[in-house]
């Protein structure tokens, strides 16, 4: 299918998105399993869907139903498994996701990031990527990767803060990338120690809320533009921070269509807060169709922005303050680290290990000052022997913390509100700073 490679254009426009979507959703409609039978249960004829906005008329996929029907369901019956590039989310929506790709596919999510960051600056080859604060999973485990005249170093989370400054003071980094919680520890440590870093071109913020105070400290330590992205597992680079305007975002064409959507799944006006929903535009090994995200955002009117760019406009909400686990000496843990605290000593690399098997879902809960819960809903392969590589984990990140683990049968959110993968009970200092900011 030569016109396939729509789905390949690194920039699209609204034909060249319509295109898209016409493709994947007839391709998974012929090829996967699973989407076959949810579109014909839901009645809708394929051939119907002519462009983005039609996408209404198909069901919304979720994360759970998708996983627990399994990769003979969920990928394109013209893949083999064993070829393709697996990656484990670390979403903190409840169900862990396995996500597929072939290379082909791979290669393009990394070059829409690329592509994206060229949105907030200029970038010439060769450059040096320092991504500050991951985790080493998924069998990335080197700190220093060359992908042709693009270095990649990655200052993971478990290096020590000595170790990741003189790292990162014996390279000159393009673009710097992470959460904001990483940056936070190792810009005030630059800073303690009246250390001046090289000043990248970008610094790029994501997964968790950017706040006010951690983009005036990293840009003050930095010296830089600070960028705030919005990238999944799923769907790559999913918007990139406006360079006119900080508070908004630009939805990436190019990877995705996002519609947002209330609570009985139809679209909220322009302006109006939904759960986001993605459907990915060049993923045909694991479609994604109308897949819910988790995050909440607000579209607004599409229109020509003052950064330049002409297309749609989004702002994100991350209302996740109360997800924070405040450890006994103080310091924050974001929910994304605290969801790989867990997430990352599970036996992924095992043969015959299926997350989904074991694990339905799970919510990390702060029950005091020393002691977390993790409430799982258990699947079929569930064994109680997991906990103990976790509750290892756990102490690596205080000696004192505890773990309390808890069957239980089902864990839905109260009506309305967002599913908290973690669940702090403490009050948290970003919490504190916001709700300052907002009385002021
Ligand atoms: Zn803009």
């Amino acid at each position: 299918m030569i016109s396939g490679w729509t789905r390949f254009l690194p920039r699209k426009n609204k034909k060249d998105v319509d295109r898209s979507i016409r493709y994947i959703v007839s391709h998974a409609y012929k090829n996967v399993p699973f989407y076959r039978r949810t579109f014909d249960k839901s009645g809708v004829n394929p051939v119907d869907i002519r462009k983005a906005e039609e996408l209404t008329h198909l069901p919304i996929i979720k994360r759970l139903d998708m996983m627990v029907a399994g990769p003979a369901e969920y990928l394109s019956c013209d893949v083999s498994p064993e070829e393709l590039v697996i990656r484990h989310t670390t979403g903190t929506t409840g169900t862990p996701v396995t996500v597929y790709k072939n290379r082909l596919e791979e290669a393009f999510r990394k070059i829409t990031i690329i592509d994206a960051y060229k949105r907030n600056t200029s970038l010439t080859c060769p450059m040096t990527l320092v991504n500050v604060g991951p985790e080493r999973k998924d069998g990335s485990t080197k700190i220093v990767q060359k992908i042709g005249p693009i270095t990649i170093i990655k200052l993971f989370r478990d290096i020590p803060m000595e170790k990741k400054i003189s790292i990162l003071m014996s390279i000159k980094p393009t673009i710097m990338g992470g959460r904001p919680s990483a940056y936070w520890n190792l810009a005030n440590a630059l800073r303690e120690k009246k250390i001046i870093p090289h000043s990248p071109r970008l610094i790029t913020g994501g997964a968790e809320i950017l706040f006010p105070h951690v983009r005036k400290l990293l840009e003050n330590v930095f010296r830089c533009r600070v960028a705030d992205y919005y990238n999944s597992e799923e769907g790559g680079n999913l918007a990139w921070g406006c360079p006119a305007n900080p508070e908004l975002m630009h939805p990436n064409t190019a990877t995705v269509w996002i519609e947002a959507v209330d609570q009985q799944g139809m679209p909220v006006p322009p302006g109006s807060e939904g759960h986001l929903i993605i459907t990915n535009l060049y993923n045909y090994s694991m479609p994604f169709i109308r897949y819910e995200t988790g995050d909440r955002g607000i579209l607004l009117e599409t229109g020509k922005c003052q950064c330049g760019f002409n297309g749609p406009v989004m702002r994100l909400t991350e209302g996740r303050n109360e997800n924070f686990i405040v450890l006994p000496d103080g310091r924050e843990i974001s929910p994304r680290i605290m969801y790989n605290v867990v997430n990352s000593v599970l036996p992924h690399d095992k043969k015959d290990w299926s997350m989904i098997e074991a694990i339905r879902v799970f919510q990390i809960i702060q029950e005091s000052n020393d002691l977390i819960e993790i409430k799982v809903v258990p699947g079929p392969a569930y064994s109680n022997s997991l906990w103990r590589a976790v509750e290892e984990n756990l102490k690596i990140l205080h000696p004192a913390m505890r773990l309390k683990v808890s069957i239980v049968d089902d864990l839905q959110p109260e009506p309305g509100k967002k599913f908290h993968q973690v669940l702090g009970k403490l009050s948290s200092r970003w919490k504190c700073e916001r709700d300052n900011r907002e009385n002021k």
